[in-house]
């Protein structure tokens, strides 16, 4: 089995799930409760929440520990706009994850300005058209630091500049989950980040919010995570986190450098087929773990199908996303539509992938592309 799908979900790391075993099975305290072996689980989650907070810039008072991407989102979006007076715009760009653009079509319904920021060929916003959108009643901007789909990276200081020069009210939340220890910390209000993107376990994630930014928490009840997120704290999945965390940040460069090399090596073999087209940014420039390219004259679901059957995993496109004829959002954003868009495939590597499976795989896409090709012509 090749495992190219690690936007959806990665492998969890041996120390990480280690690491949740020992605090499911030996220090499963309430860190809540009072006694001492208790206790000391509420100090090692405090570590844990310092470490994390660390590889964002931030203090541990501005991390919140959540249960996902989903929910750092939408605690992010709707937390901040329920703690603010009065409605106004909404700026969220194109090619959001479906836990932003979808929150933020809620919004619109429920009579917030909201507006789409349109981005380039790459998946990237265009930061000219996002000036556009700014005005003075602008309380909330979203954009994504990674794009899932087509691996672009938005210039988030950029952003955030241009944010605080034409709407100084307003709030820059920044989704993460696909960029956080892979790319350098950015500068923004709110900071969303999933465990099981980068080898924790599902059912993990924290959303930071920066010292001074009021956000109405989402749970309410017995007031843990100083009252921003209530329900007994996830110590066993704080714990992974931590430990995938910390084995990230002391060999992240190697990683990164390991899966640019799979992705360059999967790249020009499959350059090689006629009739494939690159979706996003040039190899060199786009996040180092995800490829999409299209082939054309073939079904992407078709061949995500037949490479499946041979055991390949990619992707025609985020897991969450609805996937009919035509109807892929984020390549639509980008301009990609009719026989590039249903031909597109999403390659998405980790630390785990090697170069030889780049091979392999690249032998395999070009028999089935080529047996696809031929069967759809007669
Ligand atoms: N944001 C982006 C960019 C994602 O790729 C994902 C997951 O695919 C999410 C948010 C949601 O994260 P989670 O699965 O932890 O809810």
């Amino acid at each position: 089995m090749i495992y190219f799908d690690n936007s959806a979900t990665t492998k969890v790391l041996p120390e990480a799930a280690e690491a949740a075993r020992r605090y499911m099975v030996e220090a499963y305290y309430n860190p809540a409760a009072a006694y001492s072996a208790a206790v000391q689980v509420e100090r090692d989650v405090a570590q844990a929440r310092a470490n994390i907070a660390a590889k964002m810039n931030a203090e541990p008072a501005e991390l919140t520990f959540t249960s996902c991407g989903t929910e750092s989102n939408n605690t992010a979006l709707y937390g901040s706009l329920r703690a603010m007076r009065g409605q106004g715009r909404v700026i969220v760009s194109a090619v959001e994850h479906p836990s932003v653009y979808e929150a933020a079509l809620d919004l619109k319904e429920r009579g917030y300005d909201v507006v789409f920021a349109g981005v380039d060929g790459t998946g990237a916003v265009r930061l000219d058209e996002l000036e556009g959108l700014l005005t003075q009643e602008t309380r909330l901007v979203s954009i994504m630091h990674v794009n899932n789909e087509s691996g672009a990276v938005n210039d988030i200081d950029a952003v955030y500049a241009l944010v605080k020069k034409r709407a100084p009210e307003a709030l820059l939340h920044v989704d993460g989950v696909q960029a956080f220890m892979k790319e350098a910390p950015v500068r923004c209000d709110m900071y969303s980040v999933s465990g099981h993107k980068l080898h924790a376990p599902k059912g993990v994630g924290a959303l930071y919010i920066r010292k001074g930014v009021r956000v109405k928490p989402y749970l309410i009840g017995g007031g843990q995570e100083s009252g921003m997120r209530s329900g007994t704290t996830n110590a066993a999945g704080i714990m992974a986190f931590n430990a995938a965390v910390t084995d990230y940040a002391l060999h992240g460069r190697e990683y990164r450098e390991n899966m640019l090399l799979v992705k360059k090596r999967l790249y020009s073999n499959l350059s090689r087929i006629r009739d494939v087209r690159l979706n996003g940014p040039a190899v060199d420039a786009g996040a180092a773990h995800i490829l999409n390219m299209s082939f054309m004259g073939v079904r992407g679901e078709v061949l995500l199908n037949a490479l499946s059957e041979r055991g390949l995993c990619v992707s025609t496109g985020s897991a969450c996303a609805a996937h009919k004829r035509g109807k892929n959002r984020i390549l639509n954003a980008m301009g990609i539509t009719g026989d590039r868009q249903d031909g597109a495939i999403r390659f998405s590597f980790s630390r785990f992938n090697t170069t030889a499976e780049a091979d392999a795989a690249a032998q395999l896409i070009e028999e089935q592309v080529g047996y696809l090709r031929r069967f759809r012509r007669r």
